[in-house]
């Protein structure tokens, strides 16, 4: 499919064109990965924050939340409900915390390593490169960074502190793929100012990174951002749980055999059918959060984030009901990405980014 077409698609609103969309991404979806769907627990284990990204609750400085970082055994005990729901990869995710000390949590992925056997995923935001090295070889296995935006001025003006913009984190994607994780990125759908065509240059980028994993979520506005304050721009696209859907579709397509999850800013948008429409979509992994209650309501990148009151083992139920209905099985095992195993078979292939 070449970029017009996909951004025929982007701009298609008629549902029942659509279906055909949906069709052929779930037709891709069966063949490439299967009918499995992976779970992986989220660990929300830090809110500290660093950065002043504009759309994030998160954001360093922002009057009025208490900040915790959870204490390794904690984390260890999630990682452990985590296992026991059957789950065979923990995504430990935190704000980004330049106070964090690398070691501490290379000290915490070898705990968890040790008490789960399963996976790990880092998604931790930018850090220098030998903590990723020092984390890679206390057993870290995968790492999630999303680019948020392949439009640079856009990505400049939400990352007031990124130094080095989108060439900064283009190059921590490099060097977490040289270091041998599995990689995932992705972006917000409907953040102010975005259009069409940086859509179109999201998925080309996706394509370009050859990216192993693809989280796509719809940008949700906090009212303590102060994105927020910011009038929708004409021409640009919304962040609706049909315009994420449709990217979600489209990476599929565009990358048949990476693991993309049913993100929980889709289900929060689309309480009733976010997730449903994910996995009928394309996308093949879920995320059931396994962080203590407590802890989950504080870890607010956006508002009424979806599950916030549901504990771990309630999600995990429901998610196996949905499954059922939609003739789904549970993923059994890692859920490791097909297209890293193929990769490791073959010598690396070194690609040119420039978007
Ligand atoms: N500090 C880590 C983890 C960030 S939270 C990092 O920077 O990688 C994970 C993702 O949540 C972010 O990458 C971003 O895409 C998404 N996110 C942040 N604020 C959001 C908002 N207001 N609406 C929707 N998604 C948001």
């Amino acid at each position: 499919m070449n970029r017009a077409e996909r951004l025929a698609w982007l701009r298609e609103t008629d549902p029942r064109r659509l279906e055909a969309l949906w069709a052929e991404a779930d037709d891709v979806r069966r063949r490439h990965v299967g009918d499995a769907v992976h779970l992986r627990g989220l660990i929300e284990f830090s809110n500290r924050c660093g950065r002043g990204c504009l759309y994030c609750g998160l954001r360093r400085g922002r009057a009025g939340l208490a900040r915790y970082r959870m204490a390794l055994g904690e984390i260890v005990a999630c990682a452990r409900t985590a296992g026991e729901l059957g789950m065979g990869t923990v995504v430990l995710q935190s704000g980004e915390d330049p106070s964090m000390p690398a070691a501490w949590l290379a000290d915490v992925i070898a705990a968890v390593k040790t008490e789960t056997r399963g996976a790990v995923t880092l998604s931790v935001g930018e850090r220098p490169a030998e903590d990723y090295a020092l984390w890679r070889r206390a057993g870290a296995d995968r790492y999630l960074l999303r680019f948020e935006t392949s439009n640079r001025d856009l990505y400049a003006r939400l990352h007031p502190d990124a130094a080095d913009g989108l060439d900064g984190r283009l190059a921590a994607l490099h060097a977490l793929r040289d270091l041998g994780y599995e990689v995932g990125s992705g972006v917000m759908v409907g953040l102010p100012g975005q259009t069409f065509d940086d859509l179109a240059d999201d998925l080309a980028l996706f394509e370009q990174l050859g990216l192993h994993m693809v989280g796509i979520g719809p940008y949700i506005a906090h009212p303590a951002s102060p994105l927020a304050a910011l009038p929708a721009a004409a021409g640009a696209v919304s962040g609706t749980e049909l315009m994420a859907s449709k990217m979600v579709a489209l990476t599929r397509l565009v990358l048949p055999d990476a693991n993309i999850p049913a993100t929980t800013a889709l289900a929060t948008i689309d309480p009733a059918a976010g997730r449903v429409h994910g996995l009928e979509r394309g996308a093949n992994v879920i995320m059931p959060n396994v962080t203590p209650a407590a802890r989950k309501a504080l870890y607010e990148i956006y508002p009424s984030k979806a599950g916030v009151t549901v504990d771990a083992a309630d999600a995990v139920a429901d998610v196996r009901r949905s499954l059922d209905a939609l003739g789904r099985t549970v993923g059994v095992g890692r859920g490791d990405s097909p297209a890293m195993a193929r990769r490791r078979l073959s010598p690396p292939v070194t690609e040119e980014v420039s978007p």
